[in-house]
């Protein structure tokens, strides 16, 4: 025994296993052919960056940046770095430093880790992924609408059916502005029954505040100003030509005046999905217009929108994995016996392959048994066999583990250049 005493993952931190890993990529094939279907193209972007991009792209008084991020001074060089909590920054980051947008505006997405550390619980991981998707360039609501029907058809394709979406407007800088005196009298009114934190951020940032969860700011919080009052024509025509255009698309919708999302940088567009079957975690997928954010990381004004969907609460939601609950590890498992068997095996595995089946050879040398037991619990749909006999004659032994044998059959024999055909068409 060593003496190395036993690492384990850290808090908050999951690994994936089979079939839980096997249903992961399944989502990952649909989530990207979905994307493909609106023009959506890959963008990648370090898991890493500098702290004072997360600082600025998501501002100081945040949850994410006061309190959750992982960030760290690199000792080789004293440069402060920080794991990514979300996408967009990153991806604006990027695309200002290759001026990606000099031509036409760009419709990109990025799948992977991001990282909080906040208190794990169901829904609530301190690594979890986002499907983030970003339209930048855009200005107008039709986007904002397309967005919203492009969700509406990943929950259609993934069975989700209670799942319920949240609308609301922040306007413009002076609209909230407006708003935000009104709201910070509304504060200093009720200031008997904030919290610390409110009280902290009440000149800071008060519309976070109103995103309270203490139970107790609740009336107050629903009895404040209204930033939607405040909100100007343009506003409103914008509010009005995504309403219109989620009715076209037979989408239902209320405005929660009271959604304001936990970043900084949203204007006029901000959205939620919400589901009631994950307890307090119900936000799968979050979003909004964010106009200034190019222009505030250093970049040309451009208009942007977009979303990040939790794909731990997606996968938690979508009841249909359970087909993959026993996922087979190939579609043909091969047997043999002897080192002639055994390389016969071999070449014959890699033709199969060729013909686009999933095969495993049986690795070392044991006896029959034991090759069906493990050839039983891969959960192939046969079992091939290279022993003497098939040697000799040049035909396989083919054992039907499942389906697929013709009729009162379990077994039969296929002369070895006829196998990947004659399975490939039956299985
Ligand atoms: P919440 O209010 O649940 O903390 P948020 O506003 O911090 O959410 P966003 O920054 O909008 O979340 O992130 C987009 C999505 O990522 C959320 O809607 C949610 O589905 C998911 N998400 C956020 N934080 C976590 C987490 N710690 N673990 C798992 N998924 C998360
Ligand atoms: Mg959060």
């Amino acid at each position: 025994m060593s003496d190395f005493k036993k690492v384990r993952a850290l808090t908050g931190m999951k690994d994936a296993l089979p079939p839980e890993s096997v249903q992961w990529e399944a989502l990952e094939a649909i989530v990207r052919d979905w994307l493909a279907a609106y023009g959506y193209q890959n963008l990648r972007t370090p898991v890493l960056e500098h702290t004072r991009l997360f600082a600025r792209g998501i501002g100081e008084v945040t949850d994410i940046v006061e309190k959750e991020m992982y960030s760290f001074v690199d000792p080789l060089n004293d440069e402060r770095l920080t794991l990514r909590p979300e996408f967009t920054a990153g991806m604006v980051r990027a695309v200002i430093e290759h001026n990606v947008l000099y031509d036409r505006p760009r419709r990109v997405y990025a799948l992977g880790p991001v990282f909080r550390h906040e208190r794990p619980q169901r829904g609530r991981y301190r690594q979890f992924h986002q499907i983030d998707v970003e339209a930048l360039g855009f200005p107008g609501p039709d986007v904002d609408a397309e967005l919203i029907v492009m969700l509406s058809r990943l929950w259609r394709r993934l069975g989700l059916d209670d799942i319920r979406l949240e609308i609301n407007s922040l306007g413009q800088a002076a609209e909230r502005a407006a708003h935000r005196a009104a709201l910070i009298e509304h504060l200093q009114r009720h200031v008997d029954v904030l919290d610390d934190e409110a009280r902290r951020r009440m000149h800071s940032n008060p519309l976070r505040v109103l995103d309270t969860k203490n139970p107790a700011m609740q009336d107050m919080a629903n009895s404040a100003p209204r930033l939607f009052d405040f909100l100007g024509e343009e506003s409103l025509a914008h509010y009005r030509g995504l309403c219109a255009r989620l009715e076209d698309a037979g989408i239902t919708y209320t405005l929660n005046p009271r959604l304001v999302r936990g970043l900084d940088y949203y204007n006029l567009t901000v959205f939620e999905w919400v589901t009631d079957r994950l307890g307090a975690q119900g936000t799968v997928c979050g979003g909004g217009r964010y106009d200034g954010l190019i222009e505030l990381l250093g970049g040309k004004p451009a208009p942007a929108v977009g979303f990040a969907i939790g794909m731990e609460r997606l996968l938690d939601l979508w009841s249909q994995k359970d087909q993959y609950a026993h996922p087979a590890e190939c579609q043909v498992y091969v047997a043999h016996q002897g080192e002639d068997g055994q390389r016969r095996a071999a070449s014959l595995a890699e033709a199969l392959r060729d013909a686009g089946l999933r095969v495993l050879v049986h690795a070392g040398s044991t006896g029959f048994k034991s090759q069906f037991r493990r050839a039983d619990a891969s959960g192939a749909a046969v079992a091939v066999v290279v022993g003497g006999d098939e040697l000799a004659s040049g035909r396989a032994t083919v054992k039907w583990l499942r389906r697929g044998a013709p009729e009162g059959e379990q077994q039969e024999s296929i002369p070895f250049d006829r196998l990947a055909e004659e399975l490939q068409s039956r299985i």
